[in-house]
Formats: structure tokens, C-alpha cells, sequence
């Protein structure tokens, strides 16, 4: 048999991809990649796992919508290759990890891999709400030359941005600790359980950063005279390539971002606890 907590989730999960679709969060591709990730760490993490990363939905939701039809944000968007409806390639880069570390710890349930799941969250979460407030800074700069920088581009930051990533992380700490608390998961210490999110999604959203900045490639549209992050621009013209690593687009930078993320969380829980 079974039971109604399963289905339970099931249903969530579907609630949340309809939500998605609905409010137009998420391409078609984008829930496909949404329900595949979310059933995965449900069935492998159960709920605490499940509910953080619907505390990471629910977080970015808000904030992908929040000033939407801004004209800053919506110049923004066009040239770079995230925020606003996000496509499966997108989803997946920042779910899949998440859901492999869910997995693993099926097998060895060990904190390490927990903390390593809560800083993938943390830095997802911290980089979303990076995106979507810090284009509407006027005051972007590259964080390795310290240049001016159009805000939205990858690599450029702003104390906005920055302050965002901030509270973003601090907000996955925080609901890690409630769900924690409900789930009476007694066996880490709620002080770290804030503590270690929050440094991990701040400085995973900031690898982020450095690497959209150094590695990832950037493209020239001879017709506008604008750098982008888009291969075909929005004006139809096909781009030419400029800086950066050819094979490195946005996902591949979120990817390891995420990955810096949970290696950090799970460095850092140990060195808390004296390993
Ligand atoms: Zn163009």
C-alpha cells in the first residue's frame, strides 16, 4: 500500500507545476524538468527535503514577478540568457544536482549531504533573487575589474544584487530551520542550520558571478552593437562570438555555482562541528 503521505506530495508537486505554468514561470520544457527534479527529491529526500526546495520556489516565484514590467528588467532580460520564464535546460541545471545529492543520501544518509543539498538551494535561490532585483540597479559593475557593467549581463553585480543574495540565503536558513523544527530533526544544531546556508548561498551566488563574468561565453550583435549572452540575438541577427569560453552558457555556470554551493555548506558543517 501506498500511503496518503505519498500521494500527498504527488499532489503539491503538481500543484506547484500548475502555479508555474499559471503565472508563466516556467516554459513547457521548464515543468517537465520542474516535476522530474521535485519527484525525485521527494521520493529520495521525503518532505524536509521536499518542502526546502518548495520554500526555493515559492521565494523565487515572488521575486521573478516582483516588478516584472519594469523597463530596466525587461531591457535586461532580453540580453541575457536567464531570469523570467525559465526552459528546461534552466530548471535542470539548477535542479539536477539537488536531485542527485537527494539520492545519494537515500543510500548514505549522512548530514554532510544534507548540508551539501541546503547550500545547492541556498545558492539557487540567492542567484534567482540576484537576477531578478539586481537588474533593476542602475549601478552594476564587473566584480573582477570593478568596470561598469550593464546590469542583468552575467558577471555584473550590484549592491543591490548582493544585499538580495544576502537575504535570499538567509530566508533558505530560516526555512530550513522551521522545517527542521516540525520534522522534530533534532540532530543538527539550529544555530548552523541558519549559519551555514547563508554563507554558502552568498558566496555560491557570488562563484556565480565571477564565473558568468571570466568563463562563460559572450556574444557581439553587429546590428544593435550590444554584447550579449544570446547566440541569435533578439533582433534575429546571428551573434559573434566575443569573450569567454565557447561551450560555457548560463546553465553550465549555474551548474557549478551550485556545485561550489554545496561544497561549501558541507565543508563548513564540518568544520563546525570539528570534523
Ligand atoms: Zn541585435
Amino acid at each position: 500500500m501506498i500511503d496518503f503521505v505519498f500521494y500527498a506530495g504527488v499532489i503539491a508537486i503538481l500543484l506547484l507545476a500548475s502555479v508555474a505554468a499559471r503565472y508563466d514561470l516556467l516554459s513547457e520544457g521548464g515543468i517537465a524538468a520542474a516535476l522530474l527534479v521535485g519527484l525525485t527529491i521527494f521520493w529520495f529526500g521525503g518532505w524536509e527535503w521536499f518542502l526546502l526546495l518548495a520554500a526555493f520556489f515559492v521565494i523565487a516565484s515572488v521575486f521573478t514577478k516582483f516588478k516584472a514590467k519594469n523597463r530596466l528588467k525587461k531591457i535586461a532580460m532580453q540580453e541575457s540568457a536567464k531570469g523570467g520564464v525559465r526552459d528546461f535546460w534552466q530548471v535542470g541545471a539548477n535542479g539536477a544536482l539537488g536531485a542527485l545529492i537527494a539520492v545519494i543520501y537515500h543510500f548514505f544518509p549522512l548530514n554532510t549531504f544534507y548540508f551539501a543539498y541546503v547550500g545547492v538551494i541556498a545558492t539557487v535561490t540567492a542567484d534567482t533573487l540576484a537576477t531578478e532585483i539586481g537588474v533593476l540597479s542602475k549601478r552594476a559593475f564587473f566584480l573582477t575589474t570593478f568596470q561598469k557593467a550593464k546590469s542583468g549581463l552575467s558577471g555584473a553585480v550590484s549592491f543591490k544584487g548582493l544585499a538580495v543574495s544576502l537575504l535570499a540565503s538567509v530566508l533558505i536558513g530560516l526555512s530550513a530551520l522551521v522545517i527542521n523544527a516540525f520534522f522534530n530533526f533534532t540532530a543538527i544544531d539550529n544555530f548552523n542550520l541558519v549559519l551555514i546556508p547563508t554563507v554558502a548561498g552568498f558566496f555560491g551566488a557570488l562563484i556565480d558571478s565571477l564565473l558568468g563574468a571570466t568563463i562563460q561565453a559572450k556574444f557581439y550583435c553587429k546590428k544593435c552593437r550590444k554584447i550579449t549572452e544570446r547566440e541569435t540575438h533578439k533582433c534575429g541577427i546571428k551573434t559573434v562570438y566575443r569573450t569567454g569560453w565557447k561551450s560555457v552558457n548560463n546553465d553550465t555556470v549555474n551548474l557549478l555555482a551550485s556545485i561550489s554551493g554545496a561544497v561549501i555548506a558541507a565543508l563548513l558543517y564540518h568544520l563546525l562541528k570539528g570534523f
